[in-house]
């Protein structure tokens, strides 16, 4: 089908999937509880105040009810607060000073939120006790999910694939009754797989449905496969199961005949509406200053070395330099002895803290480059650099 079916890939016919065919509903339970600290302090449920460490912003707060959560047939977006929570500060005691200045004595924001990348309705809310007897709160999120370009399917013969192409009915081919398929799999997924029993069901389908009685498909008294094709003779089919087709597009008649009938397919837990993923910018990790990993933490896609040479191959360089240099660090470096200078800010001077006598010269390295300088000194290794020229 134009390619579209390549490597497994089904087609779908569009007016089958706005019949409804496929659909499913994604469930996902959030739960959260108010914990009781020593020294009476504990988490509170409620809208928290403006001035609460974290405090995000009054838009991510807006489904809350008075009550400090959600209502149940609530549409939630991606990261909305499903129950607004509170925390005592981290560090208790002294309370004073510093604390306040850093701002460690405020409550903290610990509020329930929805999944990165996830949406839906809420479908129940439960207010309840732990065991200990702390105030414990759980949600059910719903998604209703329709078929999309992506989204893999299976047969019970294990014959799987993903959808490639959904197709509008007038363009999918039809056969002399005007029949269309609700999905077209290639071919080439059946001779080195041999699930012979997948055609024996097509064929055993198209008998059941024509003749309006269901067909025994147990393991050990079925119905026999040569009577099953007798019978579709009967009604009218080719023995075959197979029909004479035509192009969708084109009218013409297609020059093979193709196997049609009704099949069983489920679909699998693989949807394209959970692993799609971009980001232009977004967290980096504090250590490496490089960006996070995983969908679930809005993490970048690695360029490894592979994809370096890619763009070697086509001589994109200047694309590489913005890669590659895009967590460039400012460091200096003593003409004297190599080492790393230091900027005194007191006295506001550049200086090498080994030799304290050459000039030093500014130079950009990736940011992990330095790490890798920091690292190797604490193991009793040192690094020198000797600049060149800059041309
Ligand atoms: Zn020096």
């Amino acid at each position: 089908f134009d390619g579209y079916n390549i490597e497994d890939a089904v087609i779908m016919n569009k007016a089958s999937i706005e019949r409804g065919i496929g659909r499913s509903t994604y469930a996902r339970t959030y739960k959260t509880e108010a914990q009781r600290f020593w020294g009476g302090q504990k988490d509170e449920i409620g809208t928290p105040d403006k001035d609460v460490r974290g405090y995000r912003s009054e838009e991510d707060y807006a489904h809350l009810d008075q009550d400090g959560i959600v209502n149940p047939e609530t549409e939630v977006e991606s990261d909305d607060v499903l129950v607004g929570k509170t925390s005592p500060p981290k560090f208790l005691g002294s309370g004073g000073g510093d604390e306040v200045k850093m701002g460690l004595a405020d409550r903290r924001e610990t509020s329930l939120t929805v999944r990165h990348g996830e949406e839906g309705k809420i479908d129940q809310v439960m207010v309840s006790e732990t065991s200990e007897g702390d105030k414990l709160i759980k949600l059910k999120l719903r998604n209703y999910r329709i078929p999309e370009l992506g989204d893999k399917f299976a047969t019970r013969h294990g014959q799987k694939g993903t959808v490639g192409m959904i197709v509008p009915e007038e363009n999918m081919p039809f056969t002399n009754q005007g029949i269309t398929p609700d999905m077209i799999l290639s071919t080439h997924a059946i001779p080195s797989r041999m699930t012979v029993s997948q055609l024996i069901e097509i064929i055993g389908g198209k008998v059941g449905a024509m003749r309006g009685e269901p067909v025994d498909g147990t393991a050990f008294h079925s119905e026999d496969k040569d009577e099953l094709r007798d019978q579709l003779e009967k009604l009218g089919f080719q023995r075959s199961g197979k029909e004479k087709m035509y192009n969708g597009v084109t009218g013409e008649e297609m020059e093979a005949e193709i196997l049609i009938g009704p099949g069983y397919y489920l679909k699998l837990d693989h949807q394209v509406g959970d692993k799609i993923h971009a980001r232009g910018r977004g967290p980096v990790t504090l250590l490496t200053k490089q960006p996070t990993e995983g969908r679930s933490q809005e993490g970048g896609l690695r360029l490894g070395e592979m994809e370096k040479d890619v763009f070697v191959g086509h001589g994109a360089s200047l694309l590489l330099k913005e890669r590659f240099g895009a967590d460039a660090t400012e460091i200096m470096i003593c003409e004297n002895c190599g080492e790393m200078g230091i900027h005194d800010k007191a006295e506001n001077r550049d200086y090498c803290p080994h030799c304290d006598a050459g000039d030093m010269d500014k130079t950009d390295v990736p940011h992990a480059f330095l790490l890798l300088m920091n690292e190797l000194k604490s193991m009793m290794i040192d690094t020198e650099l000797e600049l060149e020229e800059d041309n």
